[in-house]
């Protein structure tokens, strides 16, 4: 990917199609963020884009500004009558190309927030120009057609059941080596009245070991038919990100659970977790259990499992969204004796550079430079190993390590707990 990012120029949709979508997303909050910048430049070295490649375009304000120069043009005073005066612009093929520049180039991760006097939340105003690309045609196909994917597999769930069964079933013994005294199955599935409903990803990696956890624990639980991950929140599409969630909210009132536990995977967790109010369930990440597990004895761990030097990535939409922050360094500190933080940490950490569906769109060239801050925080750890608890972090991480050639290896921590486990 080049540096620059392209929508291509032709936005080919009626500006009055587009205002229309502009006005839907503006609620009161939204108005706030748009008209309280006091362009004091707080905002400019949180982000790790920035920090990385300093260009004015790549700061938070730099961003929010490219909307907030629409929202001028189209719905302030000055916009209508005088747009001459410079500070609009109007909705073009152009401007559909900085907007995607904006949008796609920020990973969600409101590092920015954190600094910000006012709070400004530009995650939520670049939501405004993913909604403005997607009425222009322009935003990223893959991911659309990731998140449609997603929605069809809810609708065709009956035709893939046995074979899905089938997958999990083949896992029997890759869990049992994990832990030997797992019931049968080892990996439960739809199972009405468990306690726990399990939402994995697409890949063993995201089951076995969460199965040999929960089996340690003598959890009541099954497994999901479906996978955590919703492409169409990176999207920006709040549509089809409801689709993708019902299909887990349905399944977990159908099988009547107390609780959904996430697999590692941040923006799947908070999506459940935050933004969809209640639902007559708990959702917890599954870091969360762990600890829970470990805090009351539900399951023992090795304190010398792990005795290489290893630092801890908070994801971001795990930590400073989402408050999970000191559970996980519990189960670190419960099985590897040589911790070390990062350095800034919990709250404060760099972003890995990889969310906001950039892992998934590729990228690659672009990750690795705007995540340049992040691999030197890395490799200032003096770690051997890199632990954290998101797929799309651990993507990322294993790509800045080869690529900045750190040679640290990237762990998940439910994998080290599970190979951590002591029986009796
Ligand atoms: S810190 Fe907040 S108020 Fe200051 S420039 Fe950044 S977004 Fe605007
Ligand atoms: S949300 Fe993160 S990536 Fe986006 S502007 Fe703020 S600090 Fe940068």
């Amino acid at each position: 990917m080049e540096e620059v990012m392209s929508a291509g120029t032709d936005a080919g949709v009626g500006v009055g199609a587009l205002k229309e979508l502009f006005e839907k997303k503006l609620n009161s909050a939204m108005r706030l963020y748009l008209e309280s910048c006091a362009r004091c430049g707080l905002c400019v070295d949180s982000c790790h884009v920035y920090a990385s490649m300093p260009q004015t375009r790549y700061t938070a304000v730099g961003r929010a500004e490219v909307v907030r120069k629409v929202f001028k043009r189209y719905f302030k005073l000055q916009g209508r009558f005088a747009p001459w005066l410079g500070e609009t612009l109007d909705l073009d093929g152009l401007s559909v190309d900085a907007l995607y520049d904006a949008a796609f180039s920020c990973t969600g991760c409101r590092r920015c927030m954190v600094h910000c006097p006012f709070g400004i939340d530009t995650q939520l105003i670049m939501s405004i120009a993913k909604a403005l690309l997607i009425g222009a045609d322009k935003e990223p196909k893959l991911l659309s057609m990731l998140a449609d994917m997603s929605i069809a597999k809810g609708e065709s769930v009956e035709e893939t059941r046995a074979d899905f069964a089938q997958a999990l079933a083949n896992l029997d013994g890759e869990v049992r080596a994990l832990w030997p005294d797992s019931p049968m199955p080892a990996i439960p599935y739809e199972v009405p009245g468990s306690r726990v409903l399990y939402v994995a990803l697409a890949g063993s990696h995201s089951i076995v070991s969460a199965a040999a956890l929960m089996n340690a624990a003598q959890e009541s639980w099954c497994i999901s038919s479906f996978e955590a991950v919703n492409f169409a929140s990176f999207l920006g599409d709040a549509q089809k990100a409801k689709k993708v969630a019902q299909r887990i909210i349905d399944e977990a009132k159908r099988l009547g659970v107390e609780e959904v536990a996430i697999v590692e995977c941040g923006t799947a967790f908070r999506y459940l977790k935050h933004m969809i109010g209640p639902q007559g369930f708990e959702v917890v990440a599954f870091v969360e259990l762990i600890d829970r597990y470990l805090a009351k004895g539900r399951i023992r761990l090795d304190p010398m499992s792990l005795r290489e030097k290893v630092t801890y990535h908070d994801p971001c939409q795990l930590a400073r969204n989402s408050g999970v922050i000191e559970e996980p360094r519990r189960v670190l500190r419960a099985l590897a004796p040589d911790f070390v933080e990062m350095t800034p940490n919990r709250e404060e950490n760099w972003c890995c550079g990889g969310g906001g569906g950039l892992v998934a769109m590729g990228e690659e060239e672009f990750r690795m430079k705007s995540s340049k801050v992040k691999a030197e925080q890395m490799r200032d750890t003096g770690a051997s190993v890199v632990v954290t608890a998101c797929e799309n972090c651990h993507s990322q991480l294993s790509d800045l390590s080869r690529h900045y050639e750190l040679g640290q290896r990237v762990e998940f921590l439910s994998h080290l707990a599970a190979r951590a486990l002591l029986r009796g």
